[in-house]
C-alpha cells in the first residue's frame, strides 16, 4: 500500500479550487469514500460544476439545451460540501494553510487539491478587433456563438482540433458557412492517426467546410481575417480552437515546479506535502511515451480524480488508466484509447464504408485504438489495451475482438 496511513485522516478539512469535472467529482468521491471532514470546493465561474462536453455539440445546435450540472446546489450541500463559486484564490497562506478569496473570505485547509484546470489559448493579435473573436470553454462563451451561428453567417476557425472541427460541424449545421484555418498540413495530427484525419476532413468538405493549411490568422482588417499569406477570409465571427494552457497560479505560489502542469505520481500526490492536483492541471508520467504530460480528456477529469480522491480516504486506487477520448462530428463518432505514438498500425475495417478502427501494435502488445462509427469494437479494445493480441485477428473484421480477451 504506497499511502501512508499518517496521510490520511477522514475528519480533516480539504480545499478543492476549481470546480470542474475533476474537482467537483473528487468532492463527490471523497465523501463516498467515507471523508467525514469539511470540503471546500472553489470554482470561478458563477454556477454549480456542469458537464463541458456538450458545449461544443448539443449547446450549439440545440436552442433548448440546457446545461447540464453534475449537481445543483442543493446536492451539493446534501452531501455536506461547501461549494463556493463566482469564487477566485487571490492568495495562499501555505504555511498557515489558508486560501483567501478574492471576495474577502478565507478558506482554511489540512489537505489541498488543485483542479484548476485549463484556459483556452487565445489570439492576442485578434483580439478587440471589429469581428467577434471567441475561445469555446465556458457556457457563456458556448451560448455567445450560438447566438452568432444565425444561417449565412460566415464563421472562421482558427485551428483544426476537437474544438474547431465539432464548431466547424455546428456552424454548417446552423446553415453557416465554414473555414477552418489550420497551422499545420493536416488536421490533429497528434491526436489521430493520418488515414482518419483523413476522413474526418472529407466528411467536413461534404457538409461545405473549407481548409486552409499551413497558414496563420494575423490581423482583422475591413470584415476579414487576413492570413499569413496574404489572404483574406471575410467572417463574421471567428472561433479560435488553439489549444489550452494550464492554470498554475495557484501551485506557482505554493512553490511547486509549474512548467507543464504539475507532476504528479498515480496517487495525485504533488511534490508539496499534502497537496494533491488531477484534471487537466496534472501531469502524469506515460511510460509508452517516456515523458511527463497533461491529459486533457473528460474521462482523465472524472476518473482520475476519482481515484485520487479514494486514496485521499486511505484506499490503495492508484490511477492507471488508458487515455481515452471521444468527439461527434455530424453522425461521425471518433473514439480514441491508449497511445499509438510509436506503433505500428494496423486497419481494421473498409475506410470508405465508414465504420472502420485503426490499432497501434507495439512488440505484439495493443498499444492504442481509434474506432471510427464503431463503438462496439471500442468497448473490446479498451479491454484489450496493453494485452498481447495476434496482428491477423484484428486485421480480420469479422474477427469478433472479444475472443482475444480470453
Ligand atoms: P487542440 O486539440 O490542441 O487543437 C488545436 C489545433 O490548432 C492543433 O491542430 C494546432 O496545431 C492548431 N493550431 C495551433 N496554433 C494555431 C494557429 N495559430 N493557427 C491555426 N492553427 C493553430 O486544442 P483545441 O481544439 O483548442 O481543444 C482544447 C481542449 O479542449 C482539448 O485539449 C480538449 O481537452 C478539449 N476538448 C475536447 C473535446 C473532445 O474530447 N471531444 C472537444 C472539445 C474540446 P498543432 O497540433 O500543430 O499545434
Amino acid at each position: 500500500m504506497s499511502v501512508s496511513a499518517s496521510d490520511v485522516r477522514l475528519d480533516d478539512r480539504i480545499a478543492i479550487v476549481g470546480a470542474g469535472q475533476a474537482g467537483a467529482r473528487a468532492a463527490e468521491a471523497l465523501r463516498s469514500a467515507g471523508h467525514i471532514g469539511e470540503i471546500n470546493l472553489i470554482g470561478e465561474e458563477p454556477h454549480p460544476p456542469y458537464e463541458r462536453p456538450q458545449l461544443s455539440k448539443e449547446i450549439l445546435l440545440d436552442r433548448s439545451a440546457a446545461l447540464a450540472s453534475i449537481k445543483d446546489r442543493e446536492g451539493w450541500s446534501g452531501l455536506g460540501v461547501s461549494l463556493h463559486t463566482g469564487a477566485s484564490v487571490a492568495e495562499c497562506e501555505f504555511a498557515n494553510r489558508r486560501l483567501l478569496l478574492a471576495n474577502g473570505a478565507s478558506v482554511a485547509f489540512d489537505r489541498l487539491v488543485i483542479a484548476t484546470g485549463v484556459v483556452a489559448r487565445s489570439a492576442p493579435a485578434l483580439e478587440n478587433s471589429a469581428i467577434p473573436v471567441r475561445t469555446l470553454r465556458t457556457i457563456e462563451d458556448a451560448l455567445f456563438l450560438r447566438e452568432a451561428f444565425t444561417p449565412g453567417a460566415r464563421i472562421v476557425l482558427i485551428g483544426g482540433g476537437v474544438i474547431g472541427l465539432e464548431t466547424a460541424a455546428a456552424a454548417v449545421k446552423s446553415g453557416c458557412s465554414a473555414t477552418v484555418v489550420e497551422a499545420a498540413a493536416t488536421l490533429l495530427s497528434r491526436a489521430l492517426p493520418a488515414e482518419v484525419a483523413a476522413f474526418l476532413q472529407r466528411q467536413h468538405e461534404a457538409e461545405g467546410v473549407a481548409f486552409r493549411f499551413g497558414v496563420v490568422g494575423e490581423r482583422v482588417e475591413d470584415g476579414a481575417l487576413v492570413l499569413s499569406d496574404g489572404s483574406r477570409l471575410p467572417a463574421d465571427c471567428i472561433v479560435v480552437g488553439v489549444g489550452s494552457e494550464p492554470r498554475v497560479a495557484l501551485g506557482a505560489q505554493i512553490g511547486l515546479d509549474c512548467a507543464e502542469g504539475f507532476r504528479v505520481d498515480a496517487y495525485g500526490r504533488t511534490d508539496a506535502p499534502g497537496v494533491f492536483a488531477i484534471g487537466d492541471v496534472a501531469a502524469q508520467w506515460s511510460e509508452q511515451r517516456g515523458r511527463w504530460g497533461r491529459v486533457e480528456t473528460w474521462a482523465n477529469a472524472q476518473n482520475q480524480a476519482i481515484a485520487v480522491a479514494r486514496c485521499m480516504a486511505g484506499q490503495d486506487a492508484p490511477y492507471r488508466d488508458a487515455p481515452w477520448f471521444w468527439t461527434d462530428q455530424y453522425d461521425v463518432n471518433v473514439q480514441v484509447a491508449g497511445d499509438l505514438a510509436g506503433a505500428d498500425l494496423v486497419l481494421r475495417g473498409d475506410i470508405a464504408s465508414g465504420r472502420f478502427a485503426v490499432l497501434g501494435v507495439q512488440d505484439g502488445v495493443l498499444s492504442g485504438a481509434v474506432t471510427v462509427n464503431n463503438r462496439k469494437d471500442m468497448a473490446v479494445l479498451r479491454k484489450l489495451a496493453t494485452r498481447r493480441v495476434n496482428r491477423a485477428d484484428l486485421e480480420n473484421p469479422s474477427f469478433d475482438l472479444r475472443k482475444a480477451l480470453v
